[in-house]
């Protein structure tokens, strides 16, 4: 039952030689090609894994192991990789092979993980259901007629399903945390800046922060210390000390907490705006339990306001947009990629390449961008969009004078069912009402299981710090963790 293990639990069984890598990777792979039908991956090649595994138990058997030599990881495909096949989704780049590795995953390698494949997600981490991947949709493990979330569908399906330990996503404006929400595992996105952009396909460039997926804020944590850091190839990285992450999950919050109550002294901000209309009355009730539950954890509760919340929606999707459609240009059929097979000159070219090789949700998030960037709309969506970005910020710098974490649902509903809101694109914008504002404000948040549906679906309650503030994160849910089983509960295939 190596899939069922904490990332701590088999990094002891492999230092014991209780089991090694290759058998672990061998594991995995089996598992995966027994659940094919959830469409968790883009690409496997199990030469790569099994490469990669034998390299890890080469350095577990002459003690120059990392960290974590000989976990079993998913990355998104979105994150460029030497020894696999890198899609972001797209049939532009269905067989695009990278020449080096992206810095995140260079650093998880370095410590020795071994990768599974790649994850299925929406083409350019554009959706919130992983409907729009060029290779199909994902399934969420706990009911395959239910989407996963998006765009890290796949990294989020592949935890949730035992098909991987932990899994690398990115979130531009929700999608490490929804995923992680709809399908019951633990996932943080990181502030703006602490994990390298660079190998991460690019969707809206001051938005987008990778983060790890895995099944507890504990996993979380191992995987965020290696992640985590400066990287000069990465022009808005930020350099500052490295922290440990899952040296202080334990600590206690206050010099008054105790055994019983360990975050004693922890101010806890519920924002109103995110109680309002919309919010599916399970949601409602799993999060308020959950945040209850730290009322007895020692913490008190005080309502915050976040006032614009409802405009992060507009602002986020004239901002998104405007930026892909910049960062998308450079998809034109010359230097890599798909080119369409019949042109007449270079321009015929471009427009059959991109015609041909993007879906129809980049296809309008290019047009948005391009029309609120274009000369006479600029100052009306575009100027008007950054001014409304710095006050949905300020909103939180308010809040968290009042508070030292925000806490609430992560997304509106449990997961929808497949379709239901796929040829709808406000509808599922309106989705993302709860998690783009932290992405405008480049702020650090989680998603932690706190319950289930009446039909069997998870829910997750979103944590949201201050910069930085990531050790505290994952030591308040790692405290929820301690005392409560949600992260516990598995879907039927991964048991
Ligand atoms: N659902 C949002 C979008 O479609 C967020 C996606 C993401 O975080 N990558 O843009």
């Amino acid at each position: 039952m190596l899939h069922t293990l904490s990332i701590s639990a088999l990094r002891q069984q492999l230092a014991n030689k209780t089991v090694s890598a290759v058998e672990v990777a061998t594991h995995f792979l089996a598992r995966i090609e027994a659940q094919k039908d959830l469409n968790a991956f883009i690409n496997i090649d199990s030469d790569a894994t099994l490469a990669q595994a034998r390299a890890a138990d080469a350095a577990i058997a002459n003690g120059s192991a990392g960290a974590l030599a000989g976990i079993p990881l998913a990355h998104k495909d979105v994150f460029v990789t030497r020894d696999f096949v890198t899609t972001a989704g797209s049939k532009i780049l269905a067989a695009y092979k990278s020449p080096f590795d992206a810095t995140a995953v260079a650093r998880l390698n370095a410590a020795g993980a071994v990768c599974v494949g790649k994850a299925n997600m929406d083409e350019f981490a554009m959706g919130s259901s992983n409907e729009n991947s060029f290779f199909g949709a994902v399934k969420n493990p706990w009911d395959t007629q239910t989407v996963p979330g998006g765009s890290s569908g796949g990294s989020a399906a592949a935890v949730a399903a035992g098909l991987a330990l932990g899994a690398t996503g990115t979130d531009t404006g929700g999608s490490i945390r929804q995923p992680a929400s709809f399908t019951g595992i633990t996932g943080i996105k990181p502030t703006y800046g602490l994990v390298s952009r660079f190998g991460m396909i690019a969707y809206a460039s001051s938005l987008d922060q990778g983060g790890p997926m895995a099944r507890s804020a504990q996993d979380c944590a191992l995987l965020l210390n290696e992640m985590a850091g400066f990287d000069d190839k990465d022009s808005t990285s930020i350099e500052r000390e490295s922290e440990n992450y899952t040296t202080q999950l334990n600590n206690r919050w206050s010099a008054q907490a105790t055994e019983s109550e360990p975050l004693k002294g922890l101010k806890i901000g519920v924002p109103v705006e995110f109680y309002g209309a919309g919010l599916d009355m399970e949601v409602k009730a799993a999060t308020q339990a959950a945040i209850k539950q730290y009322e007895a954890l020692g913490a008190t509760i005080v309502e915050v306001r976040l006032p614009n919340t409802e405009l992060s929606i507009p602002t986020y999707y004239v901002i998104a947009p405007a930026e892909a459609s910049s960062n998308l240009s450079r998809f034109d059929g010359v230097r890599y990629g798909y080119r369409a097979a019949d042109y007449t000159d270079l321009e015929d070219m471009y427009r059959k390449t991109r015609s041909q090789g993007f879906g129809w949700e980049v296809k309008r998030r290019i047009l948005v961008g391009a029309y609120v960037l274009s000369h006479g709309y600029y100052d009306a969506y575009y100027l008007q969009a950054q001014r409304l970005r710095r006050m949905i910020a300020q909103d939180y710098q308010t809040a968290l004078t009042q508070c030292d974490v925000i806490m609430g649902p992560v997304a509106p509903t449990p997961a929808w069912k497949l379709g239901d809101k796929s040829s709808d694109p406000v509808q599922m914008y309106l989705a993302d009402i709860y998690t783009l504002s932290l992405n405008l404000a480049g702020l650090p948040g989680m998603s932690v299981p706190c319950g289930f549906s009446a039909g069997g679906l998870p829910i997750g309650l979103q944590i949201i710090g201050n910069y930085f503030s990531e050790a505290k994160l994952l030591q308040i849910a790692h405290a929820f963790q301690t005392h409560t089983d949600w992260h516990l509960q598995k879907p039927v295939c991964a048991q």
